[in-house]
């Protein structure tokens, strides 16, 4: 173990708003009351790390080091930390504190919410710290390059999916097949649903099925609703695409009292039929990702289910070629940084 002994590790930092990404040395940091020091062996690059990069919430600590998919090893714990251990493989998950929706039990709506890589450092280093609220622990059967991605992306189709009142048979829909989506027809597979996956262009009908989807629609030669339509109608529509105009329209899709659930972001607003929600009782949520214990079940489901993410990997210091292939949509499906720290 380095027990916390002060070393130096290598980390990515972005000084300030729109800055380039730097490869920096820093002394490992230690672990404060309720803390651990994880030394990091991957982390996955997701869209939202663009937050820190280009500063888009307020009160962003810089210089920050993004990343909020990490996968490695406690390293030091903390004075007070109860039930971990040095050398304990863990991911972390996004946590909170003590208000009032953390003491009603939605630990995700948290109002002091504490995001690697938005206002504490991340994982996109060699070691980072951690609060023990957000561990979660990774199966031995999981890779660290293989957990990474499923902390943030995984969690939010996962838990997407299993909280929206579907039951096995049902007929789900995922739209857009990319970093989430691909993971998404994977989860909506190995739960028991039948599945639609709903994507642009004819070529993408192959990866669909391999992902385990029972029927594809291709958003430019199909009449989208028509063809839910004829399927029975979705009871619950997972949409990943940032493609607000027809997350709009694939409302009319949905079966009686189904839900769109939102988890992509597109820019532009989304417009609603107040028609196609009134007739049938149709819902349109959003849903943000889930809470470390939520992240737990996610690892665990991924190992007794099969289900993986698509991953590219690439070593820290290659983090901007990275960043760059997850921003234009060219990674297959999620790309991961690996870090070559000195083995316990
Ligand atoms: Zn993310
Ligand atoms: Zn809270």
């Amino acid at each position: 173990m380095r027990g916390g002994i002060m070393s130096k590790i290598r980390a990515i930092q972005i000084a300030k708003p729109g800055a380039a990404f730097e490869l920096v040395e820093r002394e490992q940091p230690r672990a404060g009351r309720g803390e651990v020091v994880v030394i990091v062996e991957a982390c996955g690059i997701c869209h939202s790390d663009s937050i820190a990069k280009d500063g888009l919430l307020p009160g962003i600590p810089y210089p920050i080091v993004p990343g909020h998919e990490v996968a490695g090893v406690i390293d030091e714990v903390g004075e007070g930390v109860v039930g971990w251990q040095s050398g304990t493989r863990v991911g972390v998950g996004w946590f909170g504190g003590n208000c009032e929706p953390c003491r009603r039990g939605d630990l995700i709506s948290c109002q002091n919410l504490r995001i690697p890589g938005v206002n504490m450092d991340g994982g996109y280093a060699e070691a980072m710290v951690a609060p023990v609220s957000g561990l979660v622990r990774i199966p031995d059967d999981l890779a660290a390059a293989d957990a990474a991605p499923l902390l943030c992306a995984g969690v939010t189709t996962y838990n997407a999916l299993r909280h929206r009142g579907a039951q096995p048979g049902d007929m789900v829909a995922v739209f857009g097949i990319g970093g989430l989506g691909h993971l998404g027809v994977q989860f909506a597979s190995k739960m028991g649903f039948r599945k639609v996956a709903i994507a642009r262009g004819a070529e993408k009908a192959a990866l669909a099925k391999e992902l385990g989807a029972h029927h594809y629609i291709n958003t430019e030669a199909d009449d989208l609703t028509k063809e839910l339509t004829a399927l029975g109608g979705a009871r619950a529509i997972l949409s990943t695409a940032p493609d607000s105009k027809l997350t709009g329209a694939l409302v009319a899709g949905l079966s009686v009292r189904g839900a769109s659930i939102i988890i992509g972001l597109g820019s532009e607003p989304i417009h609603l039929s107040a028609l196609d929600l009134v007739v049938g009782s149709r819902t349109v949520k959003g849903h943000a990702s889930g809470a470390s214990i939520d992240s737990e079940d996610t690892l665990n489901f991924s190992v007794l289910s099969g289900v993986r993410a698509k991953i590219e990997k690439m070593p820290l210091e290659r983090v901007a070629e990275a960043y760059e292939r997850m921003m234009k949509a060219e990674a297959r499906f999620r790309m991961v940084l690996t870090m070559n720290p000195a083995k316990p």
